[in-house]
This record gives C-alpha cells, sequence and structure tokens, in this order.
C-alpha cells in the first residue's frame, strides 16, 4: 500500500454483486483486494451505496457503526460477518460542511449496509479505516446525484476514499445463478464503457434515453447512481483503470473502476 503523500485520493466505483462476494475467493473478490492496496492509505472512507435510500441525504455520524446484514436467503456464513470498522464522526460534520446543494442530515445510529462492507472489508481486511457513509435520497433524479457528488471533490485532497459501490447493470427480477449474461445487458454495460472512457457524463446521466437495453439494465436507479457520484468527481488529467469489467449472472455487472 503506497503512503499518503498528501496529494489527491482516486476515486472508486465498485460492482457488488451477489453478497456472497464478501465471503468467496474469486476474481471480484481478489479485484476489490488489489484495488484497496493499489491506493494510498486513506484517512477515511466515504462510501455511497446503493443499499441506503432515504428522504433526503443522510450520513452516518455514529462512533462505531455496525455490520447490517441487509439480505434475505444467503448461506449462514454472511450473517456472521462483522466489519468492526470505526466511523468518523468528524468526516460527517466535513460532509455536511462542504455539501451546499442538499441539506445533510445526521444519523447517529445507522450501520454499514453490504454494498458498503461486502466491498470494503476484501478492501481494508484490518478494518483499521474509518467509514461514513452517504446515503440516496430516493425523491431526487439522476442530475441531482451527478452534482451533489461534484461538491464533495475537495475531500479527495483531504486524504478521503470516495467509493461508490452499485452494479452499472442491476436486474434482479432476471437474475440467473450461474456465469452467463444478457445480451442486452452486455450491450449497455459496454455502452456505458464508452461513454465512460469519452468522458460523456451527460449522455450516463441522462442513461433512460439509451433505450431498451438501459430499461432493462437499469429497472430501478439505486444501483446505478453510486456510479453517478463517482463519475462526477473526475479531474482532468485523471486517469481512468476498470477493474472488473463483465457481466455475471445473466444482469449484474461487476463493472469497477478507479479514477485518479
Ligand atoms: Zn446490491
Amino acid at each position: 500500500m503506497e503512503i499518503v503523500s498528501g496529494g489527491t485520493m482516486p476515486v472508486l466505483f465498485v460492482g457488488h454483486g451477489s453478497p456472497t462476494n464478501a465471503i468467496e475467493e474469486n476474481e471480484f473478490s481478489r479485484a476489490w483486494a488489489d484495488a484497496g492496496n493499489s491506493v494510498p492509505r486513506p484517512r477515511a472512507v466515504l462510501c455511497i451505496s446503493a443499499h441506503w435510500e432515504t428522504n433526503g441525504t443522510q450520513v452516518t455520524a455514529t462512533e462505531q457503526p455496525g455490520t447490517i446484514h441487509d439480505f434475505y436467503g444467503f448461506p449462514r456464513p454472511l450473517y456472521e460477518v462483522s466489519y468492526p470498522v470505526p466511523g468518523a464522526p468528524e468526516l460527517a460534520h466535513r460532509v455536511r460542511e462542504t455539501v451546499r446543494g442538499a441539506r445533510v442530515r445526521f444519523d447517529p445510529d445507522r450501520g454499514l449496509d453490504h454494498g458498503a462492507w461486502s466491498v470494503l472489508r476484501r478492501m481494508f481486511p484490518e478494518a483499521d479505516i474509518p467509514v461514513v457513509q452517504l446515503s440516496l435520497d430516493r425523491a431526487k433524479g439522476p442530475a441531482f446525484h451527478y452534482e451533489l457528488g461534484k461538491e464533495l471533490a475537495g475531500l479527495r485532497r483531504e486524504g478521503v476514499l470516495i467509493v461508490g459501490s452499485g452494479n452499472i447493470v442491476h436486474n434482479l427480477g432476471v437474475i440467473v445463478w450461474e456465469d452467463t449474461a444478457y445480451d442486452w445487458a452486455v450491450e449497455f454495460d459496454e455502452t456505458v464503457k464508452r461513454l465512460i472512457l469519452s468522458g460523456d457524463h451527460d449522455a450516463i446521466v441522462r442513461y433512460p434515453d439509451l433505450g431498451r437495453a438501459a430499461r432493462l439494465s437499469v429497472p430501478t436507479n439505486e444501483h446505478f447512481l453510486p456510479l453517478l457520484y463517482v463519475l462526477a468527481l473526475r479531474d482532468k488529467g485523471d486517469g481512468i483503470r476498470f477493474f472488473s469489467d463483465r457481466v455475471t449472472l445473466g444482469s449484474i455487472s461487476m463493472r469497477s473502476l478507479r479514477i485518479g
């Protein structure tokens, strides 16, 4: 792991997929571990996960966030996982100060959902880097989330690693429990990849205009929105590297990327 250099932190988007990735040794969990090893050691992590939607924007402000097992019907060992990281109430305050486009409220009790801990326990297994989560305001459209993401830019220069956790393609209604991919899922994943590389964020924010593949790939947008926060944080000159890049389970894109 690089030592903090006082420079600007990279930003990560992680396709988290099945909760079982939290405990399985597979190509995805290994890629997350490598991504964690490849970034400078953060002062704290700010995670925007698909699995915390609220009315208004909220931020976790607890000293010791619990591990929330917010999934059903999975193997028992997954319910026994704990990720006992500290919180960072001072970062929660910083987020509230920094964000001007929304009134950010503190949640003094909320722990970490599996979108956050399934990924972060692989990236930072020592559980010694404080974690704060920012919620998704379910009443707001994609452009709001993209603009809110921009307001977090200053945190990158303060040693905070911002991690979006969702999936570019996420359709549980047609999921198949095997390693396969629908044509429309591959099509939409490739389209978004191309738009990310060309820097056409406007087209990504207006994803409903991308037609049938987009409608099938993003039937509800809570897994897509964390990507918008991450893209909004791209500075001119930041490189982009994909560290997982394929669709599995028919309708889940595991595509993950590092900016900067
Ligand atoms: Zn999820």
